[in-house]
């Protein structure tokens, strides 16, 4: 099955794709950790990129579009999970062109709602760990061992640098202008579900699963 996690930054995308890649055996593609990656290898493109991710805008369609068709090419037995991708309305076109190449779909579409002003503080104080890529936050969820990744003992815990109030802004409004019209998009489409994001993250993994359940 593969399925697409939307939502704004801060919504818990990508703790719910881990939840989801460990149960199901799906494959998680998020085009910002591929970006990231591009990032701290020194690639050319991720060089290119630094900036606009730093100033919290969108890099261009042709780039990520790119980037996820390479990864579809490998394939994945278990299904894929779309983590913060598509992000407008032309990765959304391209997307589905690429499935119907490969003879498949898309199942469902989970929009993970999320209230704006939740999203402030649960981004400024997120930190993930650089080996497993376990997610913390300062105040809601820090470590057990300050410094030490509760999950694999890793003390290589890192903050994204554009996790700060000015970018997160930004990367909101990018959100509100060019990824929410997808919302219409995949209901007019007939797969839309919809989760509160606010919950605890097992209330929200139920509420996925459950989703998942009646796509
Ligand atoms: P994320 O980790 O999903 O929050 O993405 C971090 C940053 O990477 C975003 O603020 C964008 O600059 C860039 N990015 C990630 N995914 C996309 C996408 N699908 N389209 C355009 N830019 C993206």
């Amino acid at each position: 099955m593969n399925i697409i996690l939307l939502g704004p930054p801060g919504a818990g995308k990508g703790t719910q794709a881990r939840k989801l890649v460990e149960e199901r055996g799906m494959v998680q593609l998020s085009t910002g950790d591929m970006l990231r990656e591009a990032r701290s290898s020194g690639t050319e493109m991720g060089q290119r990129v630094a900036q606009v991710m730093d100033r919290g805008e969108l890099v261009t369609d042709e780039i990520v579009i790119g980037l996820i068709a390479e990864k579809l090419a490998q394939g994945a037995t278990g299904g894929f999970i779309f983590d913060g991708f598509p992000r407008t309305l032309a990765q959304a076109d391209a997307l589905g062109a690429l499935l119907a190449e490969m003879g498949q779909k898309l199942d469902a579409v989970i929009e993970m709602r999320v209230d704006d002003a939740a999203l402030v503080a649960r981004i400024t104080g997120r930190f993930t760990c650089g080996d497993c890529g376990e997610v913390y936050h300062d105040q809601t969820r820090p470590t057990k061992v300050e410094g030490v990744c509760d999950s694999c003992g890793s003390s290589n815990l890192k903050r994204r640098a554009d996790d700060n109030e000015e970018s997160l802004r930004q990367r909101l409004m990018e959100y509100y202008k060019k990824t929410s019209p997808l919302i219409g998009y995949y209901y007019a489409k007939g797969n839309l579900h919809v989760v509160d994001g606010l919950g605890e993250i097992p209330a929200v993994s139920g509420d996925i699963k459950a989703a998942l359940d009646n796509a």
